[in-house]
């Protein structure tokens, strides 16, 4: 379950004041001995260097793994979008018009993912919210990695769906439960990351497909951080694992990571998109994305397709910095082929300490600490982008080096 700061806000009540005075001290705290370093101001475009307060930093922060922010074809692409349709879209497209810009960017993602339809909603949080809402009800169960990200847990939560959770990447404890509830329930889908936001890790998904077949569950993937990133070619888990589309049904991934936009998608069978259309929360009662960013999406879906170089040079670049880290003596945990690298430090004040001096050397990562993760597995999590010079690399093994040592975590 993915939370920041001990902000849980769906397993408390949002006005308990308890919960807020809490937070608002550590905060305080965090304020109080220059520890802080969520929330910095940026100035000016992320890419593989950020501006902050002034100063540039290497930046581990971004998950625009492809480096396209910025990308010169993508805001040319937006802004004739916008002298072509203004900047909204007016409204919820099932009342305002389905723009042609819509269209084409799901017919774009139904074509990059060789599925029959898409769908695109104004988020990729809103997406597994809404869908999950949609498709399951009070019959179904929904079973879910302890790590899926935060907006599946909150889909189950909120939908009134049954779902239980089984141990990271544990498929026995997934096949146990399958086992056990087969006949209870009408219809039971199967949730997980294809890669973990925290962890780095991919999930074993032909095991997850052979036992979705053998219990007849149905099964949705969140493509988040594997679009553009896993396979020979950046095509996503497919391409990792040369799977048919057919063998997942529900294809989701977001538009606001190696896609520099916002949004999120569902693509699969036809029948299945044209009912989220009728009946998704999300996309009935929620406004359409902007023109703009449909057309950077789509133009960055056909940068992933043509310029090879730069997913070559992302793989390289994970390949170079993993090593690299582990040489020094870091644990990474799983990571491996992904481009979110856990750089496991330790307690919370520990990690706040380390990515502390990192920021003032330079580096800009965040402390990812408890309950965003366990107690006492504190890290920073790094997230590799294609644009990262050789040079930016070795600047950050360095400081990682020099802090590691200082703290003694190596
Ligand atoms: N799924 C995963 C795995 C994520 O990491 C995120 C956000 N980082 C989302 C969904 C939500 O996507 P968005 O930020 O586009 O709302």
């Amino acid at each position: 379950m993915v939370s920041i700061l001990g902000i849980n806000l769906f397993g408390r009540k949002i006005t308990d004041k308890e919960t807020i005075k809490k937070l608002l001290s550590r905060i305080k705290n965090m304020d109080r001995f220059y520890l802080n370093s969520y929330l910095q101001e940026v100035q000016g475009k992320t890419n593989r260097t950020v501006k902050v307060t002034g100063r540039i930093k290497i930046s581990l922060g971004s998950y625009s793994y492809l480096g396209l922010i910025g990308h010169k074809k993508i805001e040319k692409a937006a802004i004739q979008a916008i002298k072509k349709y203004g900047t909204g879209a007016g409204g919820v497209r099932l009342l305002t018009g389905n723009s042609t810009i819509h269209k084409q960017l799901e017919q774009r993602i139904a074509n990059f993912k060789a599925t029959e339809d898409a769908i695109v909603f104004s988020s990729g949080y809103v997406t597994n919210m809404c869908t999950i809402a949609a498709l399951f009800g009070k019959d179904d169960l929904v079973i879910i990695d302890k790590f899926d990200h935060q907006s599946i847990y909150d889909a189950c939560i909120l939908s009134g769906v049954a779902w239980l959770r089984f141990n990271h990447n544990d498929l026995h404890e997934l096949e146990t439960i399958l086992q056990d509830n087969i006949k209870r329930y009408k219809r039971i889908l199967i949730v997980v990351d294809a890669v973990y936001s925290m962890d780095g890790d991919i999930a074993d998904i032909p095991e997850i497909i052979r036992l979705a077949k053998k219990y007849k569950a149905f099964t949705m993937v969140d493509e988040a951080h594997s679009l553009g990133v896993l396979g020979e070619h950046g095509k996503g888990l497919k391409e990792y694992f040369n799977l048919k589309s057919a063998d997942i049904d529900i294809w989701m991934g977001t538009l606001s990571k190696a896609i520099p936009a916002i949004g999120g998608y569902i693509a699969g069978k036809k029948e299945m998109i044209t009912y989220l259309r009728y009946s998704a929360h999300g996309f009935v009662f929620s406004a359409a994305l902007p023109p703009s960013v449909c057309a950077s999406a789509i133009a960055a879906f056909d940068i992933i397709e043509k310029d090879t170089k730069r997913h070559k040079q992302l793989k390289n670049n994970i390949s170079y910095f993993l090593t690299g880290v582990k040489r020094l003596g870091f644990n990474t945990l799983m990571s491996k082929d992904t481009a979110i690298i856990p750089v496991m430090i330790g307690s919370v004040i520990k990690t706040f300490r380390f990515a502390k001096k990192c920021n003032d050397l330079g580096v800009f990562v965040c402390p990812i600490v408890y309950p965003a993760v366990p107690k006492d597995a504190g890290r920073l999590r790094c997230c590799v982008m294609a644009t990262h010079t050789k040079k930016d690399l070795d600047n950050v093994l360095r400081v990682f080096e020099k802090v590691g040592k200082e703290l003694s975590v190596v």
